[in-house]
């Protein structure tokens, strides 16, 4: 009551009560570039918004223009920014090598051409050209894929391309049904 009594009575004799830096505040987005994606978790499909700056994520959020999600996120999609940028993601993994007794620390790097190398193997050891009956179908049953929920759509169209165009694999699932 008091301030506002003090409004009045200074009213056009002191300087609007707003710091510089307020006036220069504005949202983190701005200026950033935005991109449309789909939020990774779930069937419902919500409509997301990625923006971008200098090549980095700085925000995601659920995109307004979308008939499915009206910018609204669960709290799980809402979570994806985190997913992405947060500095307690694991970046090494651990591996035990056959008949070992202990697990060891291995990086990412190091697992992906692991990974690689016993794809190959196993692809070039069961690929079948045509099946018993003379029947073409290019194809591996020796490897198997199952996707996560956190992949994004663009990761699962790039999967579904190389495992069964690519390489011939025809057991590709993934959790989320997107
Ligand atoms: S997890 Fe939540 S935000 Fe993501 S698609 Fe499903 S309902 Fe939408």
């Amino acid at each position: 009551m008091r301030v506002v009594q003090l409004l009045k009575t200074h009213a056009g004799r002191v300087p609007n009560p707003v710091s510089e830096a307020t006036r220069q505040a504005h949202a983190r987005i701005r200026g950033a570039d935005v991109a449309v994606s789909v939020c990774p978790y779930c069937a419902v499909g919500c409509s997301q918004l990625i923006y971008t700056k200098d090549g980095r994520i700085i925000d995601i959020e659920g995109n307004y223009e979308s008939p499915i999600n009206g910018g609204t996120l669960c709290p799980k999609g809402a979570a994806t920014f985190g997913l992405l940028t947060s500095p307690l993601r694991e970046t090494r993994v651990k591996y035990r090598a056959p008949y070992s007794d202990h697990w060891e620390e291995r990086s990412l790097d190091w697992v992906m051409e692991r990974i690689a190398q016993l794809v190959k193997q196993t692809r070039d050891a069961t690929y079948e050209e045509t099946d018993e009956h003379g029947v073409p179908v290019n194809r591996t049953l020796g490897i198997g894929h199952l996707g996560g929920a956190t992949l994004d759509n663009e990761e699962n169209y790039l999967i579904k391309k190389l495992w069964t165009a690519g390489l011939g694999i025809v057991a590709v699932e993934n959790q989320a049904r997107i």
